[in-house]
């Protein structure tokens, strides 16, 4: 069976355009790609969807969720946290290690993909930790989780405290071919934290997490890999000091990688005001002159990334005191309409705002996919960027719904997602 995808603006990330063409799709694969109107006879076992006055996507990959499976199935599990991907334009996701228990050793790691695959939504790529039991000691086997399907390691929701442990990391995950990613946070400075350290936690009462708490980290992570030559990727960047380092970094041709998350470009330290448990998250939401520096981190290319940090939490984590609350928020369906805001106000142009979850990704991680080409598997999604839309508490798909974006007009919505050929979700209008 045939597919052609008649009509729509096609995002070419690589080539950073925009063009009007027909997607040919055969045996899961793109077998032709054509400017719009040029395709011959179609014959008759033909699906055709038309996407005319809609965008396509190359499917975008989500380089940072907590899937929460196995131990925290109440919270998350593959199967749902792979369907909410769907819904939100994602074709691939990477899980983070920290679940329970952690995914320390190649029979976790081999359990997700085995799940995933019985889940059969989309593709995942399993981040194995660090150290064992991530706390921060041993180091785990890196090629043994490398053959079980592990594409990278890290001790997320942990930073490794010692820099001898995290300098043997970037040596042996070099060696197999690993992307080492940094949860920076000097926990020293940060212990019973709760928002931003500023003038918003003193005029509220809460204790601080002030930004030098990450930037002391990037700059060892950055300090190590020049040591080590070894590529190192800061996750969740939310503070400009830390946007400061690693274009430093960059400026001296070092291989540092850096993602941020939609919420620390599209929320301040203000959203606490309310003691809202939604606005609770690590790191915290920093000041306005942070947003603006993250959004110029962006479009000046220091940020390569944008990553959800996927976090979901029951309400037996966030309907508490906000001191006892959980940090994380959800936000596998917010990150498109999110970033399409930074291209209506000027941040980014779509295509470089697609890269930094296509093809940008892809690419820190090592795994194919990201873009649209003749030959490649057709894993891609459809979205209306008009369409306007109240998120609702009781239309989000995730299992948890900790989301500071329920009741919030947002503005680009994803139609239909597609991986190796096969619809995988499709909103019903
Ligand atoms: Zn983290």
């Amino acid at each position: 069976m045939k597919t052609i995808i008649k009509g729509g603006d096609v995002v070419d990330p690589v080539r950073e355009v925009v063009e009007r063409l027909d997607i040919v799709i055969e045996e899961g694969r793109i077998s032709e790609i054509l400017p719009s109107g040029e395709l011959k006879k179609t014959g008759p076992q033909t699906n055709i969807i038309d996407a005319s006055g809609k965008i396509v996507l190359p499917g975008m990959i989500d380089m940072h969720v907590h899937l929460r499976e196995p131990g925290h199935e109440y919270k998350e599990t593959i199967a749902s946290g792979c369907l909410a991907g769907a819904a939100g334009g994602f074709t691939a996701l990477a899980c983070m290690p920290n679940t329970d228990p952690p995914n320390d050793n190649s029979s976790v790691t081999e359990f997700i993909l085995r799940q995933a695959r019985k889940a059969d939504i989309l593709k995942v790529y399993p981040i194995a930790s660090i150290t064992r039991g991530r706390k921060g000691e041993v180091l785990t086997e890196f090629g043994d989780l490398r053959k079980a399907g592990a594409v990278g390691v890290t001790d997320d929701g942990s930073p490794v405290t010692d820099s001898h442990v995290m300098r043997m990391a970037m040596e042996y995950a070099r060696y197999h071919s690993l992307t080492v990613i940094s949860h920076c946070e000097d926990i020293n400075l940060s212990e019973g934290g709760l928002m931003h350290e500023g003038d918003v936690s003193a005029r509220i009462g809460l204790k601080g997490i002030p930004s030098i708490c990450e930037e002391i980290m990037v700059e060892r992570e950055i300090s190590l890999s020049r040591l080590t030559g070894c590529p190192v990727h800061i996750a969740h960047v939310s503070s400009a000091g830390s946007v400061e380092a690693i274009r430093r970094a960059k400026e001296d041709g070092l291989p540092v990688t850096a993602e941020t998350a939609p919420h620390y470009f599209s929320l301040d330290h203000s959203a606490v005001i309310g003691y809202d448990t939604n606005a609770k998250m690590n790191p915290p939401l920093r000041t306005a002159e942070d947003v603006e520096a993250i959004k110029k981190g962006l479009s000046e290319g220091v940020l390569d990334v944008i990553a959800t940090d996927h976090a979901p939490q029951s309400p037996l984590e966030k309907e508490l005191e906000f001191d006892k609350a959980a940090f994380g928020i959800i936000g596998l369906e917010t990150a498109l309409p999110l970033t399409l805001r930074l291209v209506r106000d000027g941040v980014l142009s779509l295509p470089s705002a697609i890269k930094k979850m296509t093809c940008a990704p892809a690419s820190i991680l090592g795994v194919s996919g990201g873009m649209l080409k003749k030959g490649m598997a057709a894993d891609l999604s459809i979205i209306d960027p008009e369409e306007e839309y109240i998120l609702k508490e009781e239309e989000i798909i995730s299992k948890s719904k900790n989301s500071p974006f329920i009741g919030k007009t947002l503005k680009g919505r994803n139609i239909l997602t597609m991986v190796e050929g096969r619809i995988v979700w499709s909103r019903k209008t």
